[in-house]
């Protein structure tokens, strides 16, 4: 495969969400959870230029404070549950979300 070839961002995004290579779909993109592999294992697309430093970081904070936050009030309004039990799903939700972003966020 050429490596100038235009490729389907789409596609390309929704490979990397599956933490797969961009360009062929099969290859791992990750070594381990946010250590990205020099090549792709597949293709040999070179993926050692992805760095993104803090975005991923920051990106998650302002996704999962962006969601939850506005949420918080409207379901204890509208369920009435326990303050114990809002506090469980949503420190349970927060720190699902805060460990599945940083990879797909990476990726972007
Ligand atoms: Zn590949």
């Amino acid at each position: 495969m050429e490596l100038t070839a235009e490729r389907d961002t789409k596609q390309a995004m929704l490979f990397s969400f599956k933490r797969t290579c961009p360009r062929c779909g099969k290859g791992h993109m990750f070594n381990g959870y946010l250590a990205v592999s020099p090549e792709c294992s597949n293709c040999g697309l070179d993926l050692k230029h992805q760095r993104a430093d803090d975005g991923p970081a920051y990106l998650t904070i302002v996704i999962v404070g962006h969601l939850l936050v506005p949420l918080f009030v409207p379901a204890y309004k509208a369920w009435d549950l326990h303050p114990a039990v809002m506090a469980t799903v949503f420190s349970t939700l927060a720190v699902a979300l805060s460990l599945i972003l940083p990879p797909a966020s990476k990726e972007l």
